[in-house]
Formats: C-alpha cells, sequence, structure tokens
C-alpha cells in the first residue's frame, strides 16, 4: 500500500509500505476514506521534534475490512471513526472518560493512518461505527471528528464553556476553530476568537465567534479584560502549545476561571508562583476523544454541525509533501488527503 513516510524535517515522501496485518485478536483492519495533516505533524516537520525515516498521520476514517477473532462491536463494511489514541474504553481510565490515558493506549501516529490502510488496535474500544454508510460530503466533517474536533470539544469541556460564560480562545488553527464551534454548542454567551488572519477570524464568526482579537501577547490579554469588564474571560481555550500561547491564555482567565490546553506543549514552563496567584483551574492535555465520538457522531450524521468545513485544502495522498508544505507556509489551515 502507499504511505506517507517523513525521512528527516522538511523530508515527506509517498511510498511503498508493508500492508498492515491482524496482530492481534483485538485488532482491525480499515480501507481510509480519507485521511489528513495535523499541525502536531509540522512540529517534526519544522525540526521541533526528532523525525527520522518515521510513518505518519492519526487522523482516520474508513471502513472495516478484517477483524480479529476477539472483536464484536465493529464488522467489516462498517464506517468507523477513532481517535489519535488507540484505547481499550474499559479500564479504570477509560470508564472515567480518559480514554487517551488508557492503561493499554497505543499512539496512532506510531503506525501511521496517512496511508491506504491501517491497523487499528483495541478495535472494540476505539473505533465507533457511523448510523450507516455516510454520503461524502458528510467524510470531512467525520474525519475532523477523529482528533481536530474532538480535541477542540475537550478544550472546551475543559474549560467550562456554558452558559453565560465568556469564553477567550488562543489559537486560530482547526483546533482553536473548533473549539470555538464547541463552546457555541455548549451554550457560551461570548465566544472571543484571538486570530489576526482574515480568513480565520471569517471562519471563527462562522463557527459562532462573536468578538474577534487580533492582538497577541500581552495586548491580547489587555484587550480581553477591556471586553470582560477589567476580569478576564470565564473560560480560556489553549490551542497552540507555546510558551506566549499559555501565558496569553492564562493571563486572560479570571480568578476562578478555566483553561483548557489543548496545544502540544513545547518548552512551556509554568512557574508555581504564577499559579499560586492566579487562582485558576488548569485541565489539558491529550483529548479524551473516543469520550465524545458518540455524541459528535450523531451531530455530524444529523447535518447539525459542519466541522469539515477546517479542510481548505484537499489533496490526492500522493502529493502530501504540497499538503505538508502549505500547512507550513500558512497557506492552509488543514489539509485532506484523499485515498
Ligand atoms: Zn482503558
Amino acid at each position: 500500500m502507499r504511505g506517507v513516510i517523513m525521512h528527516a524535517p522538511g523530508d515527506v515522501r509517498v511510498e511503498e509500505r508493508d500492508d498492515p496485518k491482524i496482530i492481534e485478536p483485538t485488532d482491525a483492519i480499515i480501507r481510509l476514506s480519507a485521511t489528513c495533516i495535523c499541525g502536531s505533524d509540522l512540529w517534526p516537520y519544522r525540526g521541533a521534534d526528532d523525525v527520522h525515516d518515521a510513518p505518519m498521520g492519526h487522523e482516520y476514517v474508513g471502513v472495516v475490512e478484517e477483524v480479529g477473532a476477539e472483536v464484536k462491536t465493529v464488522r467489516p463494511g462498517d464506517f468507523v471513526i477513532g481517535s489519535f489514541w488507540a484505547s481499550d474504553n474499559t479500564c479504570e481510565i477509560c470508564r472515567a472518560g480518559y480514554q487517551s490515558h488508557c492503561v493499554h493506549r497505543v499512539l496512532m501516529g506510531t503506525i501511521g493512518t496517512q496511508a491506504e490502510r491501517a491497523r487499528i488496535p483495541l478495535a472494540d474500544g476505539t473505533l465507533v461505527a457511523t448510523p450507516g454508510m455516510p454520503d461524502d460530503e458528510l467524510i470531512p466533517s467525520f474525519l475532523a471528528l477523529s482528533d481536530v474536533l474532538g480535541t477542540g470539544w475537550f478544550a472546551a469541556v475543559a474549560a467550562e464553556a456554558g452558559p453565560g460564560k465568556t469564553v477567550a480562545v488562543v489559537g486560530d488553527g482547526a483546533v482553536g476553530l473548533l473549539g470555538v464551534l464547541a463552546a457555541k454548542q455548549l451554550g457560551a454567551e461570548r465566544i472571543i476568537a484571538m486570530s489576526r488572519h482574515a480568513g480565520r477570524q471569517a471562519l471563527a464568526r462562522e463557527f459562532g465567534a462573536t468578538d474577534i482579537v487580533a492582538e497577541r501577547g500581552d495586548d491580547g490579554v489587555a484587550k480581553i479584560k477591556e471586553l470582560t469588564d477589567g476580569l478576564g474571560a470565564h473560560s480560556v481555550i489553549e490551542a497552540v502549545g507555546t510558551q506566549e500561547a499559555m501565558m496569553q491564555a492564562i493571563n486572560s482567565a479570571r480568578p476562578g476561571g478555566h483553561v483548557g490546553f489543548v496545544g502540544v506543549s513545547h518548552d512551556v514552563e509554568i512557574s508555581g508562583e504564577l499559579m499560586f496567584g492566579t487562582g485558576i483551574h488548569l485541565h489539558g492535555g491529550p483529548a479524551p476523544v473516543r469520550r465524545f465520538l458518540p455524541d459528535l457522531i450523531q451531530l455530524i450524521w444529523d447535518r447539525k454541525i459542519d466541522p469539515g468545513k477546517v479542510f481548505d485544502l484537499t489533496l490526492p495522498l500522493d502529493q502530501a509533501a504540497d499538503g505538508y508544505k502549505a500547512m507550513d507556509e500558512r497557506r492552509a489551515t488543514k489539509v485532506m488527503l484523499t485515498v
């Protein structure tokens, strides 16, 4: 089969890879309908993470082709979605809703789903089937659910976005934009998107943002305070992962407020003194997307939300290298690869 390999930073190629096989009786093999490139794939692409001949990709939707002997809940022919962490969904951590920390978790990025087919470990716990075979137009939204929607949703939940709340969103990538959508769906009263990019501002508004703040860093914080009677936001979503973004998020929250942080942290340091002084709640990390799959599948199936709009460039899998380049140069927010 064909699949993406990142040989070194900036060096992405689509090559022949071994066909996946059932290894454990709990595995399934899926044929991808579509896959995509994640903002987090840019960390190794830019040399911020080590990378050497790595299969790439952790987002996936597709049709089950084969299941292991112990798989009970999905069958060949089902259209399925899973998260970037495979999880058993039965251990105590999973049952508490933290499937991204499952005691048996497997990181899908180590398998590499930017490919024609993929092995999905712990298929019963990981995969959720849609009510039927979706129309092609729904596939981008289901693909978004595999990571960026689920992650933005978790960030909004962790930030306790809801009725009567003002939510500020740091980061205008796909996760930040879908954090806006999630905050809106959860009933937030006011949603402030922080973005200086006209196209992304427009999509943020479409997803439910009521205000846009273009300033960053301390100026951005000052603007949030100005919009909230000097208090700061009740809820803040951090969807970048840098020191500047984390400080912007923490300082934008009011005392007693909640920050949901889901940007993959890179050299972020938070002082105890700062945490002691702010009186905020900080919760985040890799999103337990599996927790939200059943409800969000239904919202997409019923056409109540359209998160697939975050894909602004679609390329065939064989042109993955062009997709990485477009995201690296910020010419695209998120790239879908058709298989
Ligand atoms: Zn588990």
